[in-house]
This record gives structure tokens, sequence and C-alpha cells, in this order.
């Protein structure tokens, strides 16, 4: 039933250089490149017609491109005011409704940010326990047919390393994490390069949601410029870029050795498109 996608986040420059104007085109555009995935961004705010969600919802599906959607960049469950707490839930429940409407499953969220606070076991347990609220609030509104997914963050003063992000996840089955490979290789100034260093990453996951969930994880892959807080910003695959990785190759192998089935969507700059389809031609040459 799963199958490993590629895709990328949102239009890429080459879909706009093609004469396209919206994501209404973007399935059939992305079926003829090769590719079965896409990430709508709703990073600045869950606005859009349910005429347009059905629109997409009918062109992604005709084409078989699964649709996630990103929620919103403002969410931080590790915010002391409850208020604030309130608005997160919100985000997460309106991108949860936005994305059923286009048709797809999977909503990834940002879990929070270290502010100024400098005690970061406490600002992960509020972290964790404000998702343990999310989490009756998905159950509440009967979204618990959908996965949620945590994403790995790429600054080190942002919550959600990949033990951080385990640890998420194992507060339900509703949770799937994203793991943001070029992320994790920021924030730890390059620390993904050989296989070994993948695997460990994956096997984190195994120990703590098991092996199913894991093969189902979402991956967002690029190579991203860092400095010594982390994430500077997002490249492309392109050579002149090839000193900060990481390289998707070990990754691919690592996939296939788990028998995994994860969604690979590609963040670079521009490019997005074009990259997604080379790591698929990485993964089918191995
Ligand atoms: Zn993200």
């Amino acid at each position: 039933m799963y199958k490993i996608r590629f895709g990328p986040s949102g239009n890429s420059e080459s879909f706009y250089a093609d004469g396209n104007k919206s994501t209404e085109q973007a399935g059939k555009w992305l079926a003829e490149k090769g590719l079965d995935a896409f990430e709508y961004s709703f990073g600045r705010g869950t606005k859009m017609s349910d005429e347009k969600a059905e629109k997409i919802r009918e062109k992604m599906s005709q084409y078989d491109v699964a649709i996630s959607a990103h929620a919103p960049y403002y969410i931080n469950f590790a915010n002391p005011d409850d208020e604030m707490i309130q608005k997160s839930f919100g985000y997460v429940l309106s991108t949860a409704e936005k994305i059923r409407k286009m048709g797809g499953n999977r909503i990834i969220f940002h879990p929070a940010s270290m502010g100024k606070e400098t005690d970061r076991k406490s600002v992960v347990k509020r972290t964790y326990d404000n998702i343990l609220r999310l989490t009756e609030k998905i159950y509440q509104t009967g979204n618990d047919d959908l996965i949620f997914c945590p994403e790995t963050m790429g600054k080190i003063n942002q919550i959600g390393d990949f033990y951080e992000v385990a640890e998420f996840c194992t507060i339900d089955k509703i949770f799937v994490p994203t793991v943001d490979f070029g992320h994790q290789n920021a924030r730890t100034l390059g620390g993904l390069k050989t296989e070994e260093d993948f695997e460990q990453v994956i096997k984190t996951f195994i120990d703590a949601i098991g092996i199913e969930r894991t093969r189902l994880m979402h991956i967002h892959f690029s190579k991203i410029e860092y400095s010594k807080g982390g994430e500077v910003k997002h490249l492309t695959f392109d050579t002149d870029d090839f000193k900060y990785g990481p390289d998707f190759e070990p990754l691919a192998k690592i996939i296939k050795k788990y028998q995994m089935t994860p969604r690979v969507i590609c963040e670079s700059a521009g490019s997005q498109a074009e990259d997604a389809l080379k790591m698929k031609q990485i993964y089918e040459a191995i």
C-alpha cells in the first residue's frame, strides 16, 4: 500500500518558467517529470478557498501525487503564554482541515523554540506536555485519522533534535516524524556523512516508535548552509555548494536496508523539483 515517494516543497522555478501559474496545475506537471509527492506550505497562514482546495485535490489524485501540508511557522509549543498555545493548537487543526480538503493526510509542524530561555530540559518538557494536549484536541475533533509530523529543526536554539522529535512521537500513533536531514546536518555542523551516521538517526526512531511507523517517516532533504548556530540557508544540489552536504546516497542505502517507504520532500532553493528527481534517480540506482 505504501511506497516511497519523491517531490518538491512548493512550486519550483522551472514550474513557473514552463508557463504554469498555480498549484492546481502542479499534479500534471509533477507526474510528467516522474514525481509523485508535493508539499503545500501554509507557513504564513492557512487561508485557502474550498474551491481551490477541491481543484488541487482533483488534479493531485488524478495524477497520483500525494500531497502534504506544512503548518504555519508561528507554532511554538514551548510558549509559556497559554493564549499562544491555544493559537498553536488552532494552526495545527486548521492545517488539518485544509489538507483533508486537498485530499492529503500529513500535517508537518515545527515543535517549538527556546526563545530566551536557557534550561533546555524544562522547555522540552513543556513542549511535550503541550503536544500531549494537542493530541487530545486532535481526537476530540475527529482528526485522529490524519498523520501529524513534528519536524527536526535546523537551529540549535529550536526544540527538535532527533531525540526530542522521537520522544514527541512516542505520545501517540498519530505522530510520525518529519526528519529534516539538512536541518540535522546543520545543527550538528556537518555530522551526517557516512551510512552509519544516517543509520544512527533511523535507529533512534526505531527504538522510540518501532519499525512500522519509522518506515512511514516524512523526510525533508536539502543541502543547507550552516554556521555555529546551525542552519543559515537552503542551497541547491549544485556542485559549488558541495562542502555543506548532506549527500543523499548514504541515506538512500539505509532506506533500502530497512525497507522504508518514506515521503521524501526536497526543499532546495528554487530547484526543488529537479533535486527531488535527482534523489529519486540516486535511490533507483542502488
Ligand atoms: Zn519545516
